[in-house]
């Protein structure tokens, strides 16, 4: 196969194989990348973000239990009830009383609401008294008329670094149900600002609140606080109603390029809604890390198969180079490569116009020398000869086996004086050759202990012209082997062992 046509298919054999070779890798990955993300959705989704919502909720719920029992310890207090009953003579007592609940148990306030004197008791000093007509009271008057127990009330004026203020309040009745007052503690609630930012800082989860209106009471981004609505939150402008009409919802939305997956849970005891955000590019983050190195290894070893088969496939394109051009007994170029050179050498000469040379050479009765010693030996002899061909000649000649046992020099830059003189150095290194071990034998071996090894030369020269219009490269070519091989035959005639010119 010619050199050009194999390089040609060696590029497209490669190509093929790293086209295979990496589709079918990013194909696998890319799908399991698939698989992981789908997983990883329905993980969120499913298990962990409610997960994360029912652990916020008992939090808050734990800490409202203690408020929430020393109100309730308050409203059934025989102190309260007694000093009702006795006629609030004394606002002192109760102001005390008041006072150490909340030293005790580390409110802000305490206070005690009297249904008969509409007088407002706290902690700190004199009282006051509620009025429907006041909007700040109008706790008051909707605590009188509820059927629950108690409320949490919750301050929006207070909110402050996601902190809230909520105030207890608990309806105090007597043993007849009659309904006495409302009493109960205000206080700072810091579980909700705990726990977002815990969220935020351990596990990149964004939480939030929003009231019944949608109202965003408490978020990581302090400035959205009581100012943000849900719908106006990015990406939740279709779902909000969607969030405020069920007690526990999953979505995935849209944020940019973001996608966002969350669950929200309402919060009876605050009349909240909490909402559990996570980005989904921050939890794929591992698995991309895990596909870009999965992908570097798989290219490294992609590049590295590659190069092995390209170094195969030249060595086996060598190879075949070799055996397409050289002889395999002696080493020198066949006729083929002889041919090449011959036509490139004969171009140049047409440019320089200086002669090309050509030795041929003939082993003289080589038949005989394999009907004495065997194939083997007279094999022996051929590459022996070769070899020195080789030395003798200057490196830019080409010696090729021509035939059987002929062998031609094909000499550029050379006078056919000179290629003469080769010739005949030549010619005296072989008569002088070893011959016992030419053949390979010992001298004890050789059964005609005279044999000389000899071969004769014919020497030709020729100037091509300039255009290969007046000479093709075919007839410079044939005319040089034909004037070579007439020498010969006149050196051969002429008892061999010589140069004929
Ligand atoms: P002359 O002096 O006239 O050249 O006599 P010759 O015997 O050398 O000439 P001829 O052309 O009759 O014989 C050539 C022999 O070379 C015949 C053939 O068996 C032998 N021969 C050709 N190729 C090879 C080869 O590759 N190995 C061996 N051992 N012998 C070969
Ligand atoms: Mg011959
Ligand atoms: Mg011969």
């Amino acid at each position: 196969m010619p050199p050009t046509l194999l390089t040609s298919t060696r590029s497209r054999l490669i190509a093929v194989v790293s086209l295979v070779l990496v589709l079918a890798f990013l194909g696998t990955n890319l799908i399991s990348l698939e698989i992981s993300r789908q997983i990883m959705r329905e993980n969120l989704l499913e298990t962990e973000l409610p997960l994360t919502g029912d652990n916020i909720y008992s939090e808050i719920q734990i800490d409202l239990v203690r408020p929430i029992f020393v109100s309730s310890l308050m409203a059934n207090d025989s102190f309260l009830h007694d000093w009702i009953r006795e006629g609030e003579l004394h606002p002192k007592p109760m102001i005390r009383y008041l006072d150490t609940i909340r030293k005790r148990y580390d409110t802000f306030t305490a206070f005690f609401v009297s249904e008969a004197t509409r007088r407002y008791y706290h902690f700190s000093g004199v009282p006051q008294v509620v009025s429907p007509d006041d909007p700040e009271d109008i706790w008051y008057f909707r605590a009188r008329e509820m059927d629950a127990p108690y409320e949490i009330n919750i301050d929006p004026n207070q909110a402050q670094d996601n902190k809230i203020t909520i105030f207890i309040n608990y309806r105090v009745m007597d043993d007849q149900g009659h309904f006495l007052g409302v009493t109960g503690v205000g206080l700072e609630l810091d579980a909700v600002a705990r726990i977002v930012e815990r969220y935020r800082q351990l596990f990149d989860r964004t939480v939030y609140f929003v009231n019944a209106d949608g109202l965003v009471t408490v978020h990581p981004d302090q400035s959205q606080v009581y100012r943000q609505t849900l719908g106006e939150i990015d990406g939740l402008e279709a779902i909000a109603s969607d969030i405020l009409g069920k007690d526990r919802g999953a979505f995935q939305v849209e944020r940019g390029d973001q996608t966002i997956l969350m669950t929200t849970r309402y919060i009876p005891e605050l009349d909240w809604w909490l909402v559990v955000e996570a980005t989904e590019s921050d939890v794929m983050g591992n698995y991309q890390a895990g596909f870009l190195s999965n992908l570097l290894i798989g290219l490294c070893a992609i590049v590295i198969t590659l190069i092995a088969v390209s170094l195969a496939i030249n060595r086996y394109q060598r190879r075949l180079e070799q055996m397409a051009t050289t002889d395999s007994l002696t080493g020198l170029a066949n006729r083929q490569l002889f041919d090449d050179h011959m036509t490139r050498a004969i171009g140049r000469a047409r440019r320089s116009g200086r002669p090309i040379s050509l030795i041929m050479l003939d082993i003289d009765r080589f038949k005989s020398i394999n009907d004495r010693h065997g194939h083997l030996a007279g094999d022996r002899v051929l590459s022996r000869i070769a070899k020195l061909a080789l030395s003798t000649v200057r490196r830019s000649d080409i010696a090729a086996r021509w035939g059987g046992e002929e062998f031609v020099i094909l000499m550029e830059n050379c006078p056919k004086a000179e290629a003469a003189r080769v010739a005949e150095k030549l010619r005296a290194a072989i008569e002088t050759l070893p011959v016992a071990e030419t053949l390979g034998k010992t001298d004890a071996d050789t059964p005609f202990p005279d044999e000389v090894l000899t071969a004769s030369f014919g020497v030709s020269s020729r100037i091509p012209s300039r255009s290969a219009d007046i000479e093709d490269d075919a007839h410079v070519t044939e005319a040089l082997l034909a004037d070579a091989d007439a020498a010969l035959y006149r050196a051969k005639s002429e008892g061999r062992n010589r140069v004929g010119g």
